[in-house]
């Protein structure tokens, strides 16, 4: 095991900046979610740590160690990627061991750890199978399975799941969380699902534009996102602009909202509550309900304010009152508010 660490890395393809001065820690042990929209950088950062791409700048250390002369297959990574790319014509079994006999691992040694890869992914049943007769989910233990079998230092995986559908995939994560805390490998893990990073990571990193503009763990920034990319990236967020004047935060409607002095209120749909009735605080707004949208225990509102839709989600029964046209309040609690700088 071994701590990951990038510092300055930039990478430019042409004109695109694929990785712009990039530095970041990746914790010994730890389960690192990297996150950001589709070319953003993410496959990039992962194979300059892998070896596969020579940065213009900047240098990767694993485990404190300057790894630029280190070659791929020297610097004991696993990785797994979204096409898991298993030969098609060997077992379960033989994929798994391939990386062993590359690294003339001898028997027994080698039968031994690949049974004990492939019950860590629970296919020891399955290890005398083809590819083609596994599903999609038992491809992706295979290929965990060979990442691991070799005992890296760091596990690379380039969005895994994502070629599964939702049911699976969720499956997967709660796997994927089991296999990492018990062979307690460095991950980093790329998505561009932010609901599967956060569910897995102890960790996040968000990317935009070959940049790096945050990082923490997960409930630190999507509860303080501080810029509108991350608030709006990391769940849901509503955005109201106003105009800071004394201590406060002057919206659109004139509302006044005391203690904000940052450009932007960034408020979460499950964090608003609606009534009929003025609620006692400062901090509400008046707008009309446009639509309820029943989705079994949970509902979502959409509501008119200011030229623009508002977003609310809570259990159902808590909208029953509340009638599709109806003007009503949106209110919400002080330590709820989210305060942004402009874009
Ligand atoms: P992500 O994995 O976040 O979708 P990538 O790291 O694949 O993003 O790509 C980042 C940017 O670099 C994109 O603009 C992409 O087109 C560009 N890029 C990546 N690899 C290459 C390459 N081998 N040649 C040219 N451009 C590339
Ligand atoms: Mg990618």
């Amino acid at each position: 095991m071994a701590e990951v660490r990038v510092e300055a890395l930039t990478k430019t393809y042409g004109a695109a900046k694929a990785l712009d001065d990039v530095t970041l820690a990746f914790p010994d042990g730890g389960f690192f979610g990297l996150l950001g929209p589709s070319g953003s950088g993410k496959t990039t950062l992962l194979r300059a740590i892998a070896g596969f791409v020579t940065p213009d700048r900047g240098r990767v250390l694993i485990g404190g160690q300057p790894v630029e002369n280190v070659a791929v297959e020297d610097r004991e990574i696993g990785m797994v990627f979204q096409s898991y790319a298993l030969f098609p014509n060997m077992t379960v079994a033989e994929n798994v061991a391939f990386g062993l006999e590359v690294r003339r691992v001898p028997q027994p040694d080698r039968a031994r750890r690949v049974a004990e890869a492939l019950d860590l992914v629970q296919l020891g049943a399955l290890a005398a199978r083809k590819p083609h007769q596994l599903s999609g989910g038992q491809r992706q233990r295979v290929a965990m399975a060979r990442a691991i079998v070799t005992r890296p230092r760091v596990l690379l995986l380039d969005e895994p799941l994502s070629a599964l559908d939702k049911a699976l995939r969720v499956e997967m994560q709660v796997e994927l969380k089991r296999i990492q805390r018990e062979v307690g490998i460095t991950t980093i893990f790329v998505t561009h699902d932010q609901e599967e990073a956060l569910v897995l990571s102890d960790h996040i990193g968000i990317l935009k534009d070959g940049r790096l503009i945050r990082h923490g763990p997960p409930r630190q920034v999507y509860n303080d996102p501080q810029d509108a990319f991350t608030a709006r990236f990391l769940g849901e967020a509503n955005l109201l602009s106003g105009t800071p004047e004394g201590q406060g935060l002057r919206l659109a409607d004139g509302t006044l909202i005391p203690g904000l002095t940052r450009p932007i209120l960034a408020l979460r749909p499950e964090h608003l509550t609606l009534s009929a009735t003025t609620p006692e605080t400062p901090l509400r707004l008046r707008a009309r309900l446009r639509q309820k949208i029943f989705a079994g225990a949970m509902g979502t509102c959409l509501l008119d304010w200011q030229g623009q839709t508002i977003k609310a989600t809570g259990r159902d029964a808590d909208f029953a009152a509340l009638d599709e046209g109806q003007e009503v309040w949106i209110g919400w609690a002080p330590d709820r508010m989210i305060a942004l700088a402009g874009d």
